[in-house]
């Protein structure tokens, strides 16, 4: 596997200011890949130094010309989706199936949708006898986490240089080879220099010293909540922008009249898909009482089919952490049906896929982010009390619905605190609003919501 031992910052990769470096571990077979720069404060200095000499020349460049750049980012994202795919797999760990379709095909959508809202988006609007300008709020921190290394990357950077804003990325420090190459893609998309840099590091050391910086005028954060608040709290003293898009903890909600079937099928495939390791994963599978052993029996069978099928979790750590959870469950008196926090292989950081059924609103396995495939069944007698457990949790992020008439789970959907529903499995849509109601955040990524994070109103009257 490739790694460089520099940064890129300013157009060209170039040596870190430390010696520090940190191995990057498949987790499939705990062998090291490689070794990236752990950055400094200092790297974090000369790569924000970089990105606002390189702002006023790039906020000036015609939006034509910004689309033009994305494009070719985007079709580099295509020709080279294979190598991308095959490391994602080696660093994350998940199937090299779902590497191609998901983790290297689904950043080529978004680089897509903002090479065309680039060229399209009104950038200057008539109000009465205003004309609205929207501008580029300035240097953007972004930092991001490892369960979809470059689609958590593409999300942010992608519609930052489409609004003419410049970008500081510091990406996870288990999944830093895939930012690696997108750095490589950018530059042979012939984004200008100074205009997207890359600092590798640890989150307290790189993300912490790029959140605090006084030359970033916006931090884009997606992560915990806990390092989240954290940035949210510094950007608040220094009166600078923040986007945070934290955890959840979404409720699948299957109404008596659906097709259980199916919807037990999907959900436990939402939960299972990228080992749980997806902060919009329905975690919670809401069924009404008379359905509910029917459901427990299919999804204990759905689960146990997935076996060798997914992936391992990034690291020990979250291996630890996801086992601890099903512990915690068996200990608070949930039935477990599937699963278990036995690991089911010698090597790697697997979970086997894990199904509790009896869970009650008020266990941690119900409250808490579990993020690993772990799936908790809960029991409803009527629409308020599954609406009232739907709600009950302080995350807001995503969900889904099911009903046997569709305007019965609008109806549903429109009362649940939350920022996104599927409606009987709905589809991914990488044009609509992603982001979370109550502490599963603050903005919204993706499409024209997702640029309008990155641009500022000026108005001028005549
Ligand atoms: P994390 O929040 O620690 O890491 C996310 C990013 O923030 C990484 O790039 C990390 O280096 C950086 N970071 C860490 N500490 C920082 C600090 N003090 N200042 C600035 N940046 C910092 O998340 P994690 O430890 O990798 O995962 C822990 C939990 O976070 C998971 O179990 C899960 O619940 C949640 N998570 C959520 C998402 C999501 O998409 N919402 C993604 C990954 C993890």
């Amino acid at each position: 596997m490739k790694a460089h031992d520099g940064m890129y910052i300013d157009g060209a990769w170039r040596p870190a200011a430390g010696q520090d470096v940190i191995e990057v571990v498949n987790p499939a077979d705990e062998q090291v890949l490689g070794t990236v720069p752990a950055g400094t404060a200092l790297d974090v200095d000369t790569a924000v130094r970089a990105a606002r000499a390189a702002l006023p020349g790039w906020a000036a460049t015609a939006p034509a010309e910004r689309a033009a750049r994305l494009g070719a980012l985007r079709d580099v994202l295509v020709a080279r989706a294979e190598e991308i795919a095959a490391t994602v797999t080696a660093e994350l760990g998940s199937p090299l199936e779902f590497s191609r379709a998901v983790h290297a095909g689904v950043p080529v959508a978004v680089a897509g949708s903002y090479a065309d809202l680039a060229a399209t988006y009104a950038f200057e609007e008539k109000v009465g006898n205003s004309t609205v300008h929207h501008e580029p709020v300035g240097v953007v921190g972004a930092i991001t986490p490892w369960n979809y290394p470059l689609h958590q990357i593409v999300a942010k950077v992608a519609p930052a240089l489409a609004a003419g804003c410049t970008v500081v990325l510091k990406p996870a420090e288990d999944t830093p080879l895939t930012a690696q190459l997108f750095a490589e893609a950018v530059h042979e998309a012939g984004v200008p220099a100074g205009v997207f840099n890359l600092v590798t590091g640890l989150g307290p050391v790189a993300g912490q010293a790029l959140a605090e910086h006084p030359g970033v005028d916006l931090v884009s954060f997606t992560g915990s909540t806990a390092v989240g608040r954290r940035i949210g709290a510094a950007a608040g003293a220094a009166v600078k922008k923040v986007a945070l898009e934290l955890g959840g903890k979404s409720a699948n909600v299957i109404l008596p009249g659906a097709d259980l079937a199916r919807a037990v099928k999907v959900g436990v495939a939402n939960v299972m898909s990228n080992s749980g390791q997806t902060c919009s994963a329905w975690t919670r599978m809401l069924v009404h009482t008379e359905q509910y052993e029917e459901a427990v029996a299919l999804a204990a069978e759905a689960a146990a089919k997935y076996g060798d099928r997914i992936g391992p979790l990034v690291n020990a750590k979250q291996q630890e952490r996801v086992r601890g959870y099903i512990d915690k469950g068996v200990a608070e008196g949930a039935r477990l049906v599937a699963g278990g926090s036995e690991s089911p292989r010698e090597q790697g950081y697997f979970v086997a896929p894990t199904v509790f059924a009896d869970v009650t609103p008020d266990m941690a396995i119900a409250q808490e982010e579990i993020f690993g495939p772990v799936l908790s069944i809960l029991r409803y007698e009527d629409e308020e009390e599954a609406l009232r457990i739907a709600n009950g949790t302080v995350y807001g992020l995503a969900g889904a619905v099911w009903a046997g008439d569709e305007e019965e789970a609008v109806a549903f959907a429109r009362r649940m605190e939350t920022g996104q529903v599927d409606i009987n499995g709905g589809r991914f849509n990488p044009l609509a609003p992603f982001g979370g109601y109550k502490q599963s955040g603050v903005g919204r990524e993706l499409g024209t919501h997702g640029l309008s994070e990155y641009l500022q109103t000026k108005s001028l009257q005549f």
